[in-house]
């Protein structure tokens, strides 16, 4: 594996954990030619979006956009699955010569009347912002007909990254809650779950935590979320912000506009689930009742769980683990969480890290850890394979890098099926992690192969 050579103008975003300065830079354009792991803008807003259930999600531009995140996320309802129809306006090159608002129009009119959707979004793809339609303008006039909040999403997939992409949906999302002209009331020890897509049923899993510490859940933004849920949100007393790279936003901006703070929490592992249900009934503290039953609910999950994470702990102690991951927050509770499980991270890095994660990174790991900004395959595969990794922890693009090299695969991403959050989660966890790790098919890639006087092939 010596023939992978780094390119130049990336090695600022690549660091071995050490005695050299650290100074990652990120939060910059991908390099053109290094073909970046990252989605793009629209992609970044589908994402965050996509789980509300009963609003119509129709992509205006050509149908490439709208195939690419069919049914991106495992998203799961329990009522409509409006959600996971992808709808396009299809543009084609007639409509980018004469412009494509009456298509949409057309399509919103025909779609709404079809589906009766609780709101509409419309997200602007790459071309829309070169025609120049103005998409603000037909969203008015078909909001006015139909009387459902129909929005749109500035999503213009060239225009900067995912993250941008994170921060439109914001601004959507902020949209349909203003939409909300009934009185502020504050409902007491109430929040919003921030940053939750309910993948294989997590947001259920967490909800069901709050309910037994006597916790009100407001909404949920946004898995298994409805459009009437999230116009709610205004009404909490706590925005308890998840993967807050992705929402990060909308809890600013409802601190500013309606005084709601907001705390960021994991419910990765479980020293950071425990740590979110305890930092959530501490700040109710005026009702005492809430930490006492955290405090026991807590205890109860900890003692069924422990003896099972021990018996696979036996097999992974000492193993070593690469992580690559969109935000970088989920990569803090994705080291403790393989702490937990006596495995050590060589590899760690993230698409959308900030200079501050990437410190917190750099303290969590031990000497020789690679850390990398808006890595690609090559990268991937270089470090992943000189470092010894057992297993990979990405997401859909990292699967197939991981077994090309013949690495065990942990999908973490949001196209999985399997809940990971909470003290449940961690044992799902454990169990993906054991089963690919000691998987007796590793033994038989070229790489675990050497025979005397040959080097391993890949
Ligand atoms: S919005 Fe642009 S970059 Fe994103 S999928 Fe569509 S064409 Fe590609």
């Amino acid at each position: 594996m010596t023939s992978i050579s780094v390119l130049k103008q990336r090695e600022n975003q690549i660091y071995q954990k050490g005695n050299q300065p650290f100074k990652m830079e990120c939060e910059t354009k991908s390099l053109a030619g290094a073909v970046s792991q990252r989605a793009c803008v629209f992609c970044g807003s589908r994402v965050v979006l996509y789980p509300i259930a009963d609003a119509l999600h129709l992509i205006h531009g050509p149908i490439g956009c709208a195939s690419y995140t069919w049914d991106i996320r495992g998203a799961q309802s329990s009522g409509p699955e409006l959600h996971r129809m992808s709808f396009s306006t299809d543009l084609s090159e007639t409509d980018i010569i004469y412009g494509g608002e009456k298509k949409l129009k057309k399509a919103l009119l025909e779609l709404i009347e079809k589906y009766s959707p609780k709101a509409a979004f419309i997200y602007c793809t790459c071309i829309v912002g070169i025609i120049g339609d103005d998409v603000d303008a037909i969203c008015r006039q078909v909001e006015d007909q139909t009387g459902i909040p129909v929005i749109a999403v500035h999503s213009e997939g060239f225009k900067g990254t995912k993250k941008d992409g994170y921060k439109a949906a914001c601004d959507a999302l902020f949209s349909l809650i203003e939409r909300n002209k009934a009185p502020r009331v504050t409902l007491p020890d109430s929040i919003n779950i921030l940053g939750e897509f309910n993948i294989g049923g997590e947001t259920w899993i967490i909800k069901k935590y709050y309910e037994s510490m006597g916790v009100k859940v407001v909404s949920v933004i946004t898995g298994d979320g409805r459009v009437e849920e999230v116009q709610q949100a205004r009404n909490a007393a706590l925005n308890v912000v998840q993967c807050s790279g992705s929402v990060i936003h909308l809890a600013k901006q409802m601190e500013k506009d309606y005084g709601i703070p907001y705390i960021r929490v994991s419910y990765f592992g479980i020293e950071d689930t425990s740590d979110a249900l305890y930092q959530v009934a501490v700040f109710f503290d005026k009702n005492p009742e809430i930490l006492k039953k955290t405090q026991d609910m807590i205890r109860k999950e900890v003692q069924a769980i422990v003896p099972r994470l021990e018996t696979m702990k036996k097999d992974l102690e000492g193993k070593k683990a690469a992580i690559y991951v969109g935000g970088a927050f989920k990569a803090f509770s994705m080291i403790k969480a393989l702490k937990t499980l006596g495995m050590e991270v060589v590899l760690a890095g993230s698409q959308t890290g900030t200079q501050e994660d990437y410190e917190v990174l750099r303290q969590m790991c031990n000497e020789g850890t690679v850390i990398l900004d808006d890595s690609n395959p090559l990268e991937l595969a270089k470090y992943s394979v000189e470092k010894d990794a057992d297993l990979f922890i990405g997401g859909v693009k990292e699967r197939p890098i991981a077994y090309k090299m013949g690495i065990g695969f942990c999908d973490h991403n949001h196209e999985r099926k399997i809940p990971l959050v909470g003290f449940e989660g961690m044992v799902n966890f454990a169990k993906e992690v054991h089963g690919t790790v000691t998987s007796p098919v590793w033994d038989l890639v070229p790489r675990r192969q050497k025979p005397a006087g040959k080097e391993g092939a890949i």
